[in-house]
């Protein structure tokens, strides 16, 4: 039978396997089957030759009980509305297993930004807002970057819905420049989030960090600061990387500085001259202690769990391991560490900047990182504390389900207290 491989049925499957595992109530669990508000907009932008075109985009809100909605913006050519409903469950499990007081949401435009230009670019950005601005606000659901937006995309945003309702309204959105309200150690949050988990699923394995052999498959935002961090800041040894077109390998560990050196110059990692080049499908089967997907969705699959070789999986990538993989993995007793914890730093950072936003007060990069210290590890202990509950009651689950299940409890709980079953 072939593997199911799309992102919406397999958030859905992830959370039937939970909620057969807790019990979840039976109304609260069809309730939490779908999103709550699925919004689709057709929009205008002029492009650089004066023509129009017409865009088409989404916006997610999957669940509110717990606060507004929280989510990225995509802009993709290949956007799909049920691969924006996947990341938006995903989003609301991640707020939730984080205790930050947001539901999850998520958007996305199909438009290629490859091709565009930066005014383009920015017509397509305030068009989106334009579109949407009834369903988002600092109240109702704020977005953030996502693939192939950054934080001049979110100043455009915020200029756009600023201009609508006619006040500075910073919260509205994170992930802005610093500038205009973002928050310091916004950038590199994602991967110090990851991070944090890495020390502490370490110490569950008695893995020495100092020790330890690395492959990070993806050099972009999330890729590059594991790498940076793990390293400078872990101690441990990078040995494997690769991007879209390929990876390198050096049994010695790889230099940071020369390796983004290589990177800027020839657009990929396999411009590093010092490394054996590897395929990214050798680098998921390295004999390495640490494997950190970073890149795309359903690297590992039903075809090739069997072949990884490290003691412990890091999901920075979101969606990168398949429910049937998981299930190997598993089996095989690979410590496999779920996306919705690895790469939330990102969100609560943006959760820090909303509150500084609205208070007006702003903290420092240290102040910023000791809280995303605390609110990561109180996440990674409540998920490994559920997870040996279901354990001593004779069931073995994995840390996945032992997150989902902290996830849903509150939402379900919160759901509850709202009357909603
Ligand atoms: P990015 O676009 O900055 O980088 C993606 C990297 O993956 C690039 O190096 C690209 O070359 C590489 N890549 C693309 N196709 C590949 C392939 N087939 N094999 C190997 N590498 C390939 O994106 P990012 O922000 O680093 O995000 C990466 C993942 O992390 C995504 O799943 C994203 O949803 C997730 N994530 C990122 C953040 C964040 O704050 N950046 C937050 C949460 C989750």
């Amino acid at each position: 039978m072939k593997e199911e491989l799309d992102p919406f049925k397999i958030a859905q499957q992830q959370l039937d396997d939970a909620a057969e595992i807790m019990k979840l109530d039976k109304t609260a669990h069809a309730l939490l089957r779908e999103p709550m508000r699925t919004v689709t907009v057709n929009f205008p932008a002029k492009m650089r030759d004066g023509t129009v075109k017409t865009f088409t985009g989404f916006r997610v809100l999957y669940n509110n009980a717990r606060g507004p909605g929280k989510g990225g913006i995509r802009f993709h050519p290949e956007e799909k509305l049920d691969t924006v409903k996947a990341l938006s469950a995903w989003m609301t499990w991640k707020c939730s297993l984080a205790n930050i007081p947001f539901g999850g949401a998520k958007g996305g435009v199909i438009c290629d930004p490859k091709s565009m230009n930066a005014v383009e670019l920015e017509n397509v950005s305030r068009g989106f807002i334009r579109a949407v601005s009834s369903f988002v606000g600092p109240y109702i659901d704020v977005p953030a970057p996502d693939v192939y937006t950054n934080s001049q995309v979110m100043a455009w945003m915020l200029d756009e819905y600023e201009k609508i309702y006619r006040k500075n309204e910073p919260s509205f959105i994170t992930g802005k420049p610093v500038e205009l309200g973002g928050s310091e150690g916004r950038f590199d949050s994602t991967a110090l989030g990851g991070m944090y988990v890495l020390r502490e699923a370490a110490k569950l394995l008695k893995l020495d960090l100092k020790k330890c052999k690395i492959a990070i498959q993806g050099f972009g935002n999330a890729g590059e600061f594991a790498f940076k961090i793990a390293t400078e800041l872990a101690g441990a040894k990078v040995v494997a990387i690769s991007d879209s077109r390929g990876g390198v390998y050096s049994e010695k560990g790889l230099d940071f500085d020369k390796l983004a050196q290589a990177k800027e110059k020839t657009g990929s990692v396999q411009g590093f001259e010092k490394a054996e080049k590897i395929t990214n499908e050798e680098l998921l089967q390295m004999d390495v202690d640490v494997l950190i997907p970073a890149a795309l969705e359903n690297q590992i699959t039903a075809a090739n769990a069997d072949k990884v070789r490290a003691k412990l999986v890091l999901e920075l990538a979101n969606g990168p391991v398949t429910p049937e993989a998981d299930k190997i993995l598993f089996e095989r007793k690979i410590l496999d560490m779920p996306d919705f914890l690895v790469n939330s730093g990102g969100v609560i950072v943006s959760y820090f900047e909303w509150a500084q936003d609205r208070a007006g007060y702003f903290w420092s990069e240290q102040e910023v990182n000791q809280k995303l210290e605390k609110v990561v590890t109180k996440s990674f202990a409540d998920m490994v504390k559920t997870q040996k509950k279901y354990g001593e009651s004779g069931r073995r689950i994995p840390p996945r389900m032992g997150a989902y299940i902290v996830a849903l409890e509150r939402v379900a709980y919160a759901m509850k207290l709202r009357g909603w079953y």
